[in-house]
C-alpha cells in the first residue's frame, strides 16, 4: 500500500493539504493521433509550459495527466514542466482503449500486466525514478474488448494492492456499470474510482429526459466520483450546454452527493489550448466557476468540488 493521505506526484511524495486547487483529468505531453491525425499531439515544451503557467495564474495549484505509456507518456518531461512552472503534476499509469494496445500486451498475462502497474506505482516508471500516482485513464466505447477486459482486471488488482485512485473513460455511452462490475470482481475501491466524461453521456433513453440524471446518481450511490471534464469547449458553449453542466452538478449536490463531483477540461486536441484560441487549462477555474456563482452555488461548495474532492480522490482522506 501506498501511504494513506498521500499521493506521487512527478516531483514526489505530497500530503492531501498540499495539492490545492486541482484539475482531475487532463494531459500535457500526449499522442491521440491513432485516432486523431493532425490535432491529437502535444509535444512542445514551451506551448505546455505556457499554458501551466496560465492555469496558474487562474487559481490551479496540481493538474492530473491521466497520459499512460498508451498515449505518449514523458514522465521527465513532466517533471521538468512542473519544475519549470510550480504546478505540481500527478502521473497516470496503465492503458488506454483497445485501439492504442501495443502488440505486448496480448500476450502478457494479467497477473504480469497488475505487478507492471504496481511497479510504476510504487518504483517508478521505467528508469525513470518517476512514480505514477493514478491508474488511468483506461476504458472502452460501447462494448469491452477482450484486452480492455485484461486491463481493466490488472488496474483493479492493482488498485488493491497500492491503494491509489483509478480513472475509467466512459464517453457517449451509458457503459460505467460495466466496467465497475469488472473492477469490484477484482477487489478495486469504488470509493476511489473516477466515471470520466459523464457530461458527453447524452440521453439515455429519449421517452425519459431524466434518465442521464439518475444514470449519474447510481454511480454515486455505488462510491464513484462523477467526472463533468469536457469543459474544453465551454468558451463556446451554448447557454443550454452550460446550463446542461450546471444542471447534473446541482443534481448530485441536491441528492447528497456534492463529494463525488469533479470538474477538468480533458485538452488533448492542439485546438484547446490557449495559444490555439481554446479555453485551455483556466476555464474550469474562472468562467465555468463564475457560471455556477451565477447558478446559486456557494464558493464553499465550488471549493469542495475544486479542492477537498480531489484531494481525497487522489489520497484517500
Ligand atoms: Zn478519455
Amino acid at each position: 500500500m501506498t501511504n494513506q493521505g498521500t499521493v506521487n506526484t512527478v516531483t514526489g511524495v505530497l500530503g492531501g493539504d498540499q495539492l490545492g486547487v486541482t484539475l482531475p483529468h487532463e494531459h500535457l505531453i500526449c499522442d491521440f493521433t491513432r485516432e486523431y491525425r493532425g490535432e491529437g499531439i502535444f509535444h512542445d515544451f514551451p506551448t505546455m509550459a505556457a499554458e501551466l503557467d496560465a492555469a496558474s495564474q487562474a487559481g490551479v495549484h496540481t493538474v492530473v495527466d491521466l497520459t499512460n505509456e498508451s498515449l505518449g507518456r514523458e514522465p521527465r518531461a513532466l517533471r521538468d514542466l512542473s519544475e519549470r512552472t510550480g504546478v505540481q503534476i500527478v502521473v497516470g499509469s496503465s492503458f488506454y482503449r483497445h485501439q492504442y494496445a501495443a502488440a505486448r500486451l496480448y500476450r502478457m498475462p494479467t497477473k504480469d500486466l497488475a505487478d507492471l502497474i504496481v511497479q510504476e506505482i510504487t518504483e517508478g516508471i521505467g528508469d525513470t525514478g518517476i512514480r505514477a500516482g493514478i491508474i488511468g485513464e483506461i476504458g472502452s466505447d460501447q462494448h469491452i474488448e477482450p484486452v480492455e477486459e485484461r486491463i481493466f482486471r490488472a488496474s483493479a488488482r492493482a488498485q488493491h494492492r497500492t491503494g491509489v485512485a483509478l480513472n475509467v473513460h466512459a464517453a457517449r455511452w451509458p457503459i460505467a456499470h460495466g466496467q465497475l462490475d469488472l473492477l469490484e470482481e477484482e477487489g478495486c475501491d469504488l470509493r476511489r474510482v473516477v466515471v470520466s466524461h459523464c457530461d458527453t453521456v447524452g440521453s439515455i433513453d429519449w421517452r425519459e429526459p431524466d434518465d442521464v440524471l439518475k444514470y449519474q446518481l447510481s454511480l454515486a450511490e455505488r462510491g464513484a466520483y462523477v467526472e463533468f471534464d469536457t469543459l474544453r469547449t465551454a468558451s463556446r458553449l451554448s447557454d443550454p450546454e452550460m446550463d446542461r453542466r450546471i444542471r447534473y452538478i446541482r443534481n448530485l449536490i441536491d441528492n447528497g452527493f456534492i463529494d463525488h463531483v469533479l470538474l477538468s477540461h480533458d485538452i488533448f486536441f492542439t485546438s484547446h489550448l490557449l495559444s490555439n484560441g481554446g479555453g485551455g487549462l483556466t476555464v474550469a477555474t474562472t468562467y465555468f466557476a463564475d457560471r455556477m456563482r451565477d447558478a446559486g452555488i456557494p464558493q464553499g461548495q465550488i471549493d469542495r468540488i475544486f479542492i477537498d474532492n480531489p484531494r481525497r480522490m487522489l489520497t484517500g482522506s
